[in-house]
């Protein structure tokens, strides 16, 4: 079924792409190789890309965000099956740190992230515990490619401690912001979604926003003000890399209001905030960054059970050899994800 070479975006230094043909990669005996179908450009690629991430080291080929078929395993693989539909997540965890062992992987000690083993290529291999099966045969693959990044957002939601009813505001409502939107909904929640881009606006309120504000026309503290009664958001995210946009939502907390900076902010920037808010508002500000297997696997039900409509949210389908185009599209801000196609024989 395989072929001897297979084609990679090689990253040989930032901002410098190139399509290679390499060879074959050769899974170990615990490990998995799956064809990928869809791939999609997340905001951290393109930053890595970019040079900016001191982490991030090159020659490499970028991509964690993917689903696609299971074409061979290893002689040690128990579960996993040629043929299976699958979404891999390309976070190796050591699984006996003390994070891996706290159900905080997402805080592994020891994580492994294969310089060469990105999913902006034809294959990628990861160890079999790292394979989460498509259970619903009705799943899109392009629909699954977006479960990393909604693990990443179910756990932000979870660390919100929600209860039915509360309300909830989003700031910045780009892909991520519309699945946390979605999550929410799904907590039972009444959402208020805030972004200065009217087309966001406008796709937020198809998915289910109660309520949308655009900052560049109405004093967004005082709107959740009123529709509220005075008391303010019970729970609040922050989806952009902001420091000014963490300050303005805090005063816009209910008392025991839960904050989310799920986000990170660079340049390194400091947050000036009225400890006195936090004090008598009793307010909960937290972060939460990555996502651990449990994330992982509620987010793949929440696609599967078509709680959370992640296709909707593909405004570029692009080849994988166009690449390079979508970086750009994606640092331009233009539209919302950009999803590379792979393989279009997979479904
Ligand atoms: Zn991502
Ligand atoms: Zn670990």
């Amino acid at each position: 079924m395989t072929t001897d070479t297979m084609r990679v975006m090689w990253a040989e230094r930032p901002n410098e792409l190139e399509v290679r043909r390499v060879p074959m990669i050769q899974i170990e005996e615990d490990e998995v190789l799956i064809k990928v179908a869809y791939a999609g450009i997340c905001p951290w690629d393109v930053r890595a890309f970019s040079g900016l991430s001191s982490s991030v080291a090159f020659p490499r080929i970028l991509g964690h965000e993917m689903a696609g078929v299971v074409m061979e395993v290893g002689k040690n693989v128990k579960v996993i099956k040629p043929g299976q539909r699958v979404v891999p997540d390309m976070g190796i965890k050591c699984g006996v740190c003390k994070a891996c062992r706290s159900g905080r992987e997402n805080r592994c000690q020891n994580p492994v992230f294969r310089q060469y083993g990105g999913g902006f290529a034809d294959y990628v291999r990861v160890p079999e515990r790292n394979v989460h099966i498509i259970k619903n045969k009705e799943t899109k693959l392009q629909a699954a490619a977006f479960v990393e990044p909604l693990a990443c957002v179910v756990r932000g939601q979870d660390i919100l401690h929600l209860y039915p009813g509360e309300f909830e505001l989003i700031a910045g409502i780009g892909p991520i912001g519309l699945m946390h939107l979605q999550v929410a909904k799904a907590f039972g929640c009444q959402v208020i979604v805030s972004d200065p881009v009217p087309e966001r606006l406008v796709k937020a309120k198809e998915l289910g926003a109660d309520w949308v504000v655009n900052p560049n026309e109405t004093d967004v503290a005082q709107f959740v003000k009123d529709i509220t009664g005075g008391w303010g958001a019970d729970a609040a995210v922050v989806t952009v890399g902001s420091a000014r946009l963490i300050e303005q939502v805090v005063p816009m907390l209910a008392p025991g209001g839960r904050l989310n900076i799920f986000a990170g902010v660079y340049p390194k920037d400091a947050l000036q905030i009225d400890p006195n808010l936090i004090h008598y508002g009793e307010f909960v500000i937290t972060g939460s960054a990555d996502s651990a297997p449990q994330n992982f696997n509620k987010a793949l039900d929440l696609v599967e059970n078509r709680m959370v409509n992640t296709e909707t949210l593909i405004s570029h389908l692009l080849d994988l050899e166009e690449l390079g185009k979508g970086f750009e599209i994606v640092k331009n801000r233009q539209g919302l994800k950009v999803m590379l196609e792979v393989d279009s024989n997979l479904k």
